[in-house]
């Protein structure tokens, strides 16, 4: 029998006094054992904030991000692991590519976006600097730092890998310890990823540890630095969300509960069109992923009231061909739910959605694998004529392959049914209608964390109803938990305090390592385009020599483009606009002159212009005027190990010193 190790402090604990069995879903034997009433819990959050917390912490977010996408290659490499032993779970081939490839796929992402969306330094900027002062002395500046406690995780038993990875990968981009709780149903598996990730050697110690079996009194002790994130059943939730402690300190509390999720068959999508074949297809997959065991599976199925039994028959017959049995075999399309106890608990729930709405597909007690020890059902339609007056179709989650096709009149009613979800992680509406789309978002978006809008336009590329992606946030409103997780990097913020910092703009540049105007800008060194990115420092500026604009310069770049807008050409014309006091240069002559101005021609360090953000021209230039450019070193981001990414503050201004453009220059320097 497999012993099920937690990870404390630095070392594997095993099972203890308290210890709970597992039985395998698949056989009903006990395989396992996991839980230890004497673990060490607070030792545990000591040791996350002691040693794992300060160890992360003086690593740079690329650095972190660095070290998460060498973790996901070495699970990716050594998962086969990982599919060996979630078969046990009751998951088929097919469901570990959602949890196993899905979870790397995710720790992948939140890896690219650490590099390529936050910088390489220990302070994230929420946004831009905002002048407070009028001479511009005094700024603010929102500025996120990792909170210095631990994120304690307690995830549901359908995900042992992609919950655990989902969550861990913001958690640790932040720079915050984490300890995973994963339900014991399947704890054997997490264990197994954290001990690979452990002999990884890629994790300062106390970054990561796992408890297997109950956290004692872990949640007791949690301050204001700490986060706890749930994801599993509503009960549960209230119960930990109610915890004195982390009433008493307001310690962040993040809830992902189950959730009557939807799909609505647009009114347009009648039988014969793609979108019916396309809808009816997705509710099968919804409904046999996973054996239905997943927070996002399609409960509700929603049709226009003429179409419902051409639905039912749709969707029967492409259930009838869902070979139900033993997950390691290649022809089994649903495997088992994850133990006796949670089919138990869906065979009641089931009862209760049937006492309001018809069975019509899917007898438990006859099919293949009804006689046999393990946690088999078989997926089960319902049909439920009066969705107005039900209440349980709309209210109790079966959290397995169940689910109820429901009319409805138009689409207010439609969208009056999906709100009675109160709240849920995802609603699918599939349409190629455009008008249907506006409309069900107007009347129902706010009921969900997320809408999925498919048609023959968009199917061939669709991620799928039920796929949390690492891009898009994950959790929803009310029923659903009040929850948010994923959404790129909006999902490391979690872990971060925001705070708003008031300074100079000296002070702000030091802290935040962006330079922020009106701070000190140094001009006595070598051309910058001569120096290598190590050697930019920030407020690092060249101010160019001056040039004038002449009238024949807007000619030539008016033919040789052939930008021969009025406003450039014709002085009266131009004068008659209410932007121009008469025939203007074009603004990129200006570009372009700036570009001869504090160009330095020869090979160096500068590789290339990669591009500008936020360009304003501010200021009309006529012929006779004359223009100048500073150029100063506003952020620097290394992008690999031959080159980095410069931001410059470029400033064009005339005669008057007033400015006539701003814009950010990218260029990739040498180091
Ligand atoms: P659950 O029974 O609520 O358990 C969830 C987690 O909470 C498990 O790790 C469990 O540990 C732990 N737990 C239970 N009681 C606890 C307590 N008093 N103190 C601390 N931890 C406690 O849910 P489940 O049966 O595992 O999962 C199924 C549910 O999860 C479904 O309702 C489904 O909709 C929901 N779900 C939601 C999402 C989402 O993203 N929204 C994703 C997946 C699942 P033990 O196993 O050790 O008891």
């Amino acid at each position: 029998m497999r012993q099920v190790h937690s990870f404390a402090a630095g070392a594997w604990v095993p099972p203890g006094s308290g210890a709970r069995s597992i039985s395998s879903a698949i056989t009903g034997d006990v395989i396992a054992e996991a839980g230890n009433d004497g673990l060490d819990v607070q030792g545990m959050r000591a040791y996350a904030r002691d040693v794992g917390g300060p160890a992360l912490r003086a690593m740079t977010f690329h650095d972190r991000a660095r070290m998460l996408k060498a973790l996901a290659l070495h699970l990716r490499e050594h998962r086969q692991v990982l599919y060996d032993l979630s078969f046990d779970t009751g998951a088929t081939q097919a469901d570990h590519l959602i949890d196993v490839d899905g979870g790397i796929g995710t720790m992948l992402v939140f890896a690219s976006k650490g590099r390529r969306e936050m910088p390489d330094a220990q302070v994230y900027l929420d946004g831009a600097p905002e002048q407070l002062g009028r001479s511009g002395q005094f700024h603010g500046q929102h500025m996120c730092t990792p909170l210095q406690g631990v994120a304690v995780h307690i995830n549901a038993f359908n995900f042992p890998v992609w919950g655990m990875l989902e969550k861990v990968a913001p958690t640790l981009l932040a720079g915050v310890p984490a300890i995973v709780k994963p339900a014991t149903a399947t704890s054997y598996v997490t264990e197994a990823c954290v001990r690979l990730m452990m002999d990884s050697g890629l994790l300062p110690d106390g970054a990561l540890q796992l408890v297997s079996g109950g956290i004692g009194d872990l949640l007791d002790h949690l301050d204001c630095q700490d986060v706890v994130t749930f994801t599993g059943s509503a009960d549960t939730a209230r119960i930990l969300r109610s915890n004195a402690n982390l009433l008493d300190n307001a310690v962040r509390f993040t809830a992902e509960q189950d959730s009557l999720n939807a799909s609505i068959l647009g009114p347009d999508a009648g039988p014969g069109t793609p979108e019916f074949d396309l809808f009816v297809k997705e509710v099968q997959r919804e409904m046999t992923a996973k054996a239905g065991q997943k927070c996002t599976a399609i409960r509700r199925i929603m049709v226009p009231d003429t179409h419902v039994q051409a639905v039912i028959d749709a969707i029967a017959e492409r259930l009838g061909k869902v070979t139900v049995g033993d997950p390691r075999d290649e022809a089994t399309k649903m495997g088992a739910l994850v133990s006796g106890a949670q089919k138990i608990d869906v065979l009641e729930k089931a009862i209760e959605i049937g006492a309001e709405a018809e069975h019509v597909f899917g007898d438990p007690e006859a099919f293949a694998m009804a006689d046999s020890r393990g946690a088999f059902l078989p997926p089960m339609l319902f049909h439920c004529t009066d969705p107005d007056a039900a209440r349980a179709v709309h209210d109790v989650e079966a959290f397995g392959p169940v689910s109820t096709v429901m009319p409805y009149r138009d689409v207010a009613h439609a969208a009056e049914l999906l709100n009675r979800g109160k709240g849920s992680l995802v609603a699918s509406v599939i349409t190629h209608d455009q008008d249907v789309a506006r409309e069900i978002t107007m009347a129902s978006a706010a009921f969900h964390g997320r809408l999925y809008f498919n048609n023959r336009d968009s199917m061939s590329e669709a991620t799928g109803h039920g796929a949390p992606l690492p891009h898009m946030v994950h959790g929803g409103p009310g029923r659903a938990g009040g929850g948010e997780e994923l959404g790129g990097i909006r999902a490391v913020k979690h872990y971060m305090q925001r705070t708003a910092v008031q300074g100079s703009p000296d002070i702000l540049t030091a802290i935040g390592q962006r330079w922020v105007p009106g701070a000190i800008e140094t001009s006595d060194k070598p051309h910058p385009f001569t120096r290598p990115f190590g050697e930019l420092a920030l407020g690092d500026t060249f101010n160019s020599p001056s040039r004038e604009v002449k009238l024949d310069d807007i000619e030539t770049f008016a033919h040789f483009t052939g930008d021969t807008f009025y406003a450039h050409m014709d002085d009266e014309a131009a004068k008659a606009n209410p932007f121009f006091p008469g025939r203007v240069a074009h603004g990129y002559l200006l570009l372009s002159f700036a570009a001869g101005l504090f160009v330095q021609p020869d090979p160096g360090p500068v590789l290339a212009n990669t591009g500008l953000d936020n360009l304003r021209f501010k200021k009309p230039v006529e012929a006779g005027d004359s223009i100048k450019v500073r150029l100063t070193v506003k952020a620097k981001t290394p992008r690999n190990d031959e080159y980095g990414e410069v931001r410059w503050h470029v400033t064009l201004t005339n005669q008057d010193d007033e400015a006539v453009a701003e814009y950010e220059l990218l260029t990739m320097n040498a180091y």
